[in-house]
């Protein structure tokens, strides 16, 4: 199968923190890749903005080092990529290049300002761009994830932006909305008249979503000590799959009418009782030093693992849970959601209490894609016996390898410049979010509750397994 590319339009692309990790890493390799795919037209440009003073060339040399490429061809079309990059260095909190900013930026084209920027630079970069002229009623702008620490500070956030720019014009990035099989589960579950009927209380028996990291905060461990797990992916990309998972079906597929479902899936989660909560903190291994050292505090009581039972008090899901686990130092880097269905009401084989169940998997990572775990007859003589088989699709292998490697953020820019605000959070949603998970951590808080020790390499904590025992369930093994 070929992948289709939709042009878009004609634009002036301007990414504030043009030389940071995120845009190094992500974004400029991304949009590089959108234009060898000949998704922008060649007379987009790509305004890079940041503090250091760097010229045009020497801006461009960095990319070139950033974006690697193979063989001549892509070498080529990297010089023809570059032509359309230009640098100005700013000073996002005083006056220094916004001039120059303003006399850069075009009239006839998309304007979009992506601020790769710590959050305290969103409120002083969106007001100078109001002030200069740069943004008008009709430009978009793209912010990066943190988006608050709790929801005093994403409500300071959402009003400094609203102060200059409209609601449909900003675009809360969680990259995770971005993945394939993230869009994938809404065709899913909207584009097949297989899955619906079934996906509810009567049918299902329980979900889990499990987000799991091998590697350590190192690097990085002051910076997530200040948030944890529950502030760095439980709040975001879990709450984000399991609003999907979990949502009516919007009349139509529209960004306020999905995101209004998403909304009401966070207003109807149930408080969470602290006892069915896991906290985590990873111990030292041969290969790393433990959780307390990385953070650079031996008093931290920040979870780098967390599992959770959240109820969803609605129709569709009354006494079906939702178990949510994420964590660092794990067995093995994957994200995916498993929908346990229940088991057959009678059972007609002699001998078998209970079959091995139906289990929908959806891979988020590696190798993106579906498993359904189906009961079959075990093969050969010798009576009726059963056992398991899988149904199983890894995008790459079905459809266009091109569009399976093409990266969460190169997706979401290209959908920003479309004004497609389907796949970014909403104001209220991200308020939402903070207002179900605040309570939570001020009851750590307020406990002055310590993490419990793992082993690095472990599925968690102890207390995880415990979580799912005392409910007759048991965790999906991790990178199974
Ligand atoms: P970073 O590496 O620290 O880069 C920060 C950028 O901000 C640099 O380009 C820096 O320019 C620029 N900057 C700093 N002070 C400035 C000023 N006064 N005026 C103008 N520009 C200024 O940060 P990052 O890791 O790329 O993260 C950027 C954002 O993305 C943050 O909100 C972060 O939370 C979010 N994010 C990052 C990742 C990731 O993997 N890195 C993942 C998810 C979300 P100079 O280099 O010229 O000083």
């Amino acid at each position: 199968m070929v992948a289709r590319v939709i042009p878009v339009s004609k634009f002036d692309l301007v990414l504030f923190g043009a030389t940071g990790d995120l845009a190094r890493r992500k974004i400029w390799p991304g949009l590089f890749h959108r234009f060898v795919a000949g998704q922008f037209d060649s007379d987009s440009r790509i305004l890079g903005v940041s503090r250091s003073e760097l010229t045009n060339d020497e801006f461009r040399d960095r990319l070139r080092e950033a974006i690697s490429v193979n063989g001549d061809d892509k070498a080529k079309l990297l010089d023809q990529f570059l032509s359309l990059v230009s640098y100005t260095s700013i000073d996002a909190k005083g006056e220094r290049g916004w001039d120059v900013l303003a006399e850069a930026v075009r009239t006839d084209s998309v304007r979009a300002f992506y601020l790769s920027v710590a959050p305290n630079f969103f409120g002083p970069i969106a007001r100078r761009l109001r002030n200069y002229g740069i943004a008008t009623d009709e430009s978009r702008i793209v912010v990066e994830k943190p988006f608050g620490h709790d929801l005093a500070s994403a409500k300071a956030l959402n009003a400094e932006l609203r102060e200059c720019f409209d609601e449909h014009q900003i675009y809360r990035i969680d990259h995770y909305l971005g993945k394939e099989t993230v869009q994938n589960l809404m065709a899913l579950r909207f584009a097949n008249s297989l899955f619906e009927p079934l996906w509810n209380a009567s049918h299902i028996e329980h979900v889990q979503i499990t987000v799991s990291e091998s590697l350590s905060v190192e690097g990085r461990g002051e910076y997530y000590d200040q948030s944890g797990a529950m502030r760095d992916m439980v709040q975001n990309h879990l709450m984000q799959l399991l609003c999907l998972t979990a949502m009516e079906p919007p009349s139509k597929f529209k960004p306020n009418a999905v995101r209004d479902e998403k909304v009401k899936v966070i207003e109807a989660l149930e408080p969470v009782d602290a006892r069915d909560i896991a906290r985590g903190q990873y111990r030292a291994s041969k290969e790393h030093a433990s959780y307390l050292d990385h953070a650079g505090d031996p008093k931290s009581r920040t979870e780098s693992f967390i599992a959770m039972k959240v109820n969803v008090a609605n129709w569709r899901w009354a006494k079906t849970p939702f178990y949510l686990r994420t964590g660092k130092c794990l067995r093995a880097r994957t994200s995916e959601i498993a929908v346990y269905f229940r088991n057959p009401p009678h059972m007609i084989f002699p001998g078998i209490d209970t079959p091995m169940g139906n289990i929908l998997v959806i891979r988020l990572q590696p190798d993106e894609g579906m498993t359904l775990h189906t009961t079959i007859k075990d093969p050969g003589p010798g009576g009726m016996r059963l056992t398991e088989a899988s149904l199983d699709m890894t995008f790459a292998d079905s459809l266009a390898q091109d569009e399976i490697v093409q990266d969460a953020y190169e997706r979401l820019i290209m959908d920003v410049i479309r004004g497609d605000q389907t796949l970014f959070m909403r104001g209220d949603e991200v308020e939402a979010a903070w207002a179900w998970v605040d309570p939570i951590i001020n009851g750590w808080k307020d406990r002055n509750e310590k993490p419990q020790p793992y082993d690095s390499g472990s599925s968690g904590p102890e207390d995880a397994l415990l979580l799912m025992h005392r409910d007759g369930r048991r965790w999906r093994p991790i990178g199974a």
